[in-house]
């Protein structure tokens, strides 16, 4: 994403609430992804499902 189009996203912001509609999920190694859009001004973001957001847990001791 540009800076660009990060600001135009951010003045959108200022102006409505955005009322976000899945447009595509992905499944990656770290959980779903979810492409979402705005319906009211087409804006996007990426979201993380909750199962991405939980903190790994560690599977051996820390090998220093
Ligand atoms: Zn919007």
């Amino acid at each position: 994403m540009t800076a660009s189009r990060t600001r135009s996203a951010a003045a959108a912001a200022s102006v409505h609430e955005h009322g976000w509609v899945t447009e595509s999920v992905h499944a990656t190694s770290a959980g779903r992804v979810r492409y979402v859009r705005c319906a009211g001004c087409d804006a996007w973001r990426v979201d993380a499902d909750a199962a991405a957001a939980i903190p790994p847990t560690a599977v051996s001791r820390v090998i220093a």
